[in-house]
């Protein structure tokens, strides 16, 4: 495991993750069905800025809440203006929240924390951790409108949410599997090619690997310039959720960083 990251902040990513996957129990497994029968395939835009989130205003206000209960524990003083600003939140103001985290629109939570004196980063966290359910919903739902990656800024996306491409995982007879950490959409992908830029050239990619890591490898590209980090989960006794698989090997993004390399090429 990392020492990049606290044994605190893994705790606090672990509980968050354990509450979404409760959450998604809530949500109606067929919720997007219309949705996307009326979609055609596509991998140039992700399908989230295709269709509109089916949220449930009252669903997402107790799960910000229970966000809030987990976070007052460990960070000191943020309960009471946190809980006042979030006063604001109605269904109105929830659907700009889920249609702004889709847009991956800092600035406009930045602007939120400015108003109610909040840190910068907790509205964005708190929006982003109350979607995943529905986004994961989706993920699970969306193969006939997909089609592997799409292409992002720079660089290789999800196809369902849009983040960018930065884990795989190796399975069965080696076969490379990218994993979104945000919807946990995965995608099966040629293991020797380039996720970033489908280069298929052996003499220039290569691989970083760290010592003492023999299940890690760094899938860099020199044509690109972009990395995918690759874990071997197959000896794993219990394959961690994507989310936390991507926490525990965050150093290896510093070490490819350092490198040069970019998870947006
Ligand atoms: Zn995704
Ligand atoms: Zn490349």
């Amino acid at each position: 495991m990392s020492n990049y990251v606290s044994p605190e902040y893994r705790e606090l990513q672990e509980k968050i993750v354990q509450l979404q996957t409760q959450w998604q129990e809530s949500i109606e497994p067929g919720i997007y069905e219309h949705a996307l029968e009326a979609l055609s395939v596509n991998n140039r835009i992700p399908l989230v800025m295709r269709l509109t989130l089916p949220v449930d205003s009252k669903l997402y206000l107790a799960w910000v809440g229970q966000l809030v209960d987990l976070l007052a524990d460990s960070i000191q003083g943020i309960e009471s203006p946190l809980r006042q600003a979030l006063k604001s939140l109605d269904a109105a103001m929830v659907e700009e929240w889920v249609a702004e985290t889709v847009a991956m629109n800092t600035y406009y939570f930045e602007k939120f924390a400015a108003k109610y004196q909040l840190p910068e980063w907790l509205p964005h966290f708190l929006a982003e951790h109350a979607i995943r359910p529905y986004l994961r919903v989706l993920a699970q739902n969306c193969e006939s409108v997909v089609q592997g990656s799409v292409q992002a800024e720079g660089g290789q996306a999800c196809p369902c949410c849009g983040e960018p491409v930065r884990l795989g995982q190796i399975v069965d007879k080696g076969e490379k599997v990218l994993h979104c950490p945000r919807c946990e959409y995965n995608w099966r992908e040629n293991r020797l090619k380039c996720s970033h830029c489908g280069n298929e050239d052996f003499e220039t990619m290569h691989f970083l690997t760290v010592e003492g890591e023999e299940t890690a490898k760094i899938h860099v590209c020199e044509k690109c310039g972009g990395y995918v980090k690759v874990i071997d989960t197959r000896q794993y006794l219990a394959k961690p959720a994507p989310a936390l698989l991507d926490l525990d090997t965050v150093h290896l993004d510093f070490i490819a960083q350092q490198n040069g390399y970019s998870p947006i090429s």
